[in-house]
Order: C-alpha cells, then sequence, then structure tokens
C-alpha cells in the first residue's frame, strides 16, 4: 500500500525543536506530522497517509468517546552514533496490537503497514529523533480508535489507526534511583477473562484512582494483585515485575491471562538466561515475597516496560505495611540488565538476537 504524504507547512522551527529536543519531558511535545490508516468493514484497511501533525475531527457521537473501543502500542525510535535511526522488535509491537484489536473487537492491522507507517513516520519527522545522550528517544504512540458516528452498542464498523510521536528524556533525571510502590488492595486491574492482556485505554482508567492514592503515600507507581483472591502479585499499571534471588534465580509473574506481555519483559527473560541465570515464571504470592525478602532471600526486585526501561524497586507499601527491598538501592544484576538492554537499543552492545530494525540512515 502507497502512502500519501502531505508534508506540514508550518512545522516547528528548528530552533524551537532543538530546544524541546535539549530537554524534553514526557508526552508532552509532538513531531510535525501523524500516520492515518482508516478501516471499513466493507473495504478493510485503505487510505494510509501521512499528515501534518494535529487536532482530529470527530463527531460526538464518535464510538469511542462513549464505549471506549480503543487500543494502543509504546515503541521507541533510537538515533546510534553514526547517525541512524533503529527501533527495538516491532514485529512484537504489531503482533500485540492485533491481539489487543482482536480483544476489543477493532481490526487486526497487518503487520507489514504497522511496521512501514512508523518507517514513514520516521522518513518525515526522523529529526525529531534526538542525539543519543542521556537516554533521549523518540517515543512512539501507535493506537486505534473506533472512528463510527454510532450510538448503538456493537464493534464499529469504521476504525482509524493513528501514529503520533513525542521527543522523551531520561526516565531518571537523577542516575537510575529505585521507585517506591503501592500495593493496591482495594482496586484490581484485570479480571478472569477481562482485558487485562489488552493494551486497552479503559485498563488505564481503571487504574488512575489507586494511582492517585499511590502519589498520595509517596508511591510513583501501583502493584496489582489477582482480582479474584487478592494473594498473587500481577504487575505494575504499566510495567512487569522480576524478583531476583540471592543464589541467582529469577522469578516473574507467569502470563495467566490477566497480565500484559510486555516486549521488555519477554526481552529481560532472554537476557537473563543469556547470562546463565535461571528464570521461572510462574505464580508469586505477595506472602512468599515479603517473607523473601524479610530473610534475604530475595535480593532485588525491578519492574520493566518500554517507557523506564528496567527500574529498580525499593520499596513495597500498602496500608498494612512496609517492605523495603536491599536497603533501597538498586540491584547489582538489575543495573547491569538495564546497561545491556539500553547498550543493544543504543548499538553500543552487540544485538545477538536480531532485535533492531533500522528506519532511516
Ligand atoms: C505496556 C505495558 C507493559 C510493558 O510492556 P512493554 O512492551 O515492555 O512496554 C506492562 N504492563 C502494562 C499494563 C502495559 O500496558
Amino acid at each position: 500500500m502507497d502512502f500519501k504524504v502531505t508534508k506540514n507547512q508550518h512545522p516547528t522551527p528548528k530552533l524551537e525543536r532543538d530546544q524541546i529536543l535539549e530537554n524534553p519531558t514526557f508526552g508532552t511535545h509532538f513531531s510535525d506530522h501523524q500516520v492515518v490508516i482508516v478501516w471499513e468493514k466493507d473495504r478493510g484497511w485503505h487510505s494510509p497517509e501521512v499528515i501534518p501533525y494535529g487536532p482530529i475531527m470527530m463527531d460526538p457521537s464518535s464510538a469511542v468517546l462513549h464505549y471506549g473501543q480503543e487500543i494502543f502500542e509504546g515503541i521507541k525510535a533510537y538515533r546510534h552514533a553514526d547517525g541512524s535511526i533503529w527501533t527495538f522488535r516491532p514485529t512484537m509491537n504489531a503482533a500485540r496490537l492485533q491481539r489487543s484489536a482482536n480483544r476489543m473487537a477493532l481490526p487486526q492491522l497487518p503487520t507489514d503497514l504497522f511496521v512501514e507507517s512508523i518507517r514513514q513516520l520516521i522518513a518525515v519527522d526522523g529529526d525529531w529523533v534526538p542525539e543519543p545522550v542521556g537516554e533521549k528517544t523518540l517515543y512512539l504512540r501507535p493506537f486505534e480508535i473506533a472512528a463510527e458516528n454510532y450510538l448503538g452498542v456493537r464493534a464499529a464498523n469504521r476504525a482509524e489507526y493513528r501514529l503520533i510521536a513525542s521527543p522523551v528524556g531520561p526516565y531518571f533525571t537523577e542516575g537510575v534511583k529505585p521507585v517506591s510502590i503501592w500495593i493496591a488492595l482495594d482496586s484490581a486491574r484485570a479480571g478472569k477473562h477481562g482485558t487485562g492482556e489488552a493494551k486497552t485505554g479503559g485498563n488505564y482508567a481503571a487504574s488512575l484512582m489507586a494511582q492517585q492514592d499511590g502519589y498520595e503515600q509517596g508511591c510513583s507507581q501501583v502493584m496489582y494483585l489477582d482480582a479474584e483472591t487478592s494473594t498473587y502479585i500481577e504487575e505494575l499499571g504499566g510495567m512487569n515485575l522480576f524478583f531476583v534471588y540471592s543464589d541467582g534465580k529469577v522469578v516473574t509473574p507467569s502470563l495467566d491471562g490477566t497480565i500484559l506481555h510486555g516486549i521488555t519483559r519477554d526481552s529481560v527473560i532472554t537476557l537473563l538466561k543469556d547470562a546463565g541465570h535461571e528464570v521461572s515464571e510462574r505464580k508469586v504470592t505477595l506472602d512468599e515475597v515479603r517473607k523473601d525478602i524479610a530473610s534475604g532471600t530475595i535480593a532485588e526486585v525491578f519492574a520493566c516496560g518500554t517507557a523506564a526501561v528496567i527500574t529498580p524497586v525499593g520499596l513495597l507499601k500498602s496500608r498494612e505495611e512496609e517492605i523495603v527491598i536491599g536497603n533501597n538501592e538498586p540491584g547489582a544484576i538489575t543495573v547491569a540488565l538495564r546497561t545491556k538492554l539500553t547498550g543493544i537499543q543504543y548499538g553500543l552492545v552487540e544485538d545477538g538476537h536480531n532485535w533492531m530494525h533500522k528506519l532511516a540512515d
């Protein structure tokens, strides 16, 4: 499919863009263009376009505004030292967008079209990918919405895929520091056969109340337990969790239908195995984690996701207790893993698994 490209006649002036790229803050500035691809039930995907960045004209009856039929992805573009631009495992994001689409009764965008949409946006907005100093990247946000003007409750017969881009700075501005995590005892994120596995806005909407509680308690993230028994640790609002034992074994909650299939999670499991660690995916109870941290059997805890890459966890807190991990200092295995993964992404470390995908020279 050929993309029609309409250049922005009023792009951000270079001086202003340079200022933004100097010190980008997450999700506040956007590149000059966006991708749009339309889907209609009787035509399939058609009319892929690159157009100037700007508001979406939408009828107030548009289905997404009422019933939340929406899915999204998060992926980054990295500039390497030679100026070339790369992304990380894009076919994994394409496959996950398709799985999310299936769950939310939205159309599945073909993998080739997904990857090509990223290439097309970078072809016009490549200057928005920051220099590789201080872990800066261009964050890419692909998303799909039900875009039919109809208030009836059914899967929409018209949908739109869009892709926008926002330059981001390092998640940690003063070096990698452990975060504190609020254990949600009064709210759940995902139920059995629910939408926990789908990357859908509704899951995030449902998580914001507990996040507010967490902020009030000095915590930056929320940890969710299983909805049925409040026994098993699942994940954070937007990151997967790992537990590192003092003997080098690593455990992460298994993907039992309520946990998001993180691409960083998958990559971390592979890199840990490469380094000789035994990694098990299994059910993990809050009880055993509490005991194993107290006895020193669990030495490190970290969270991972595209935005923050790998984040050490120093404190688990709820309205009943506070559990300090490793003196609230980042663990050695966590830090080494973070260096390795970001090294691959910035082209500083050999990419032994062919994870990097070139977008532009
Ligand atoms: C996006 C997301 C993650 C992390 O996935 P990555 O592919 O590693 O970015 C983890 N949990 C939830 C709920 C998410 O939405």
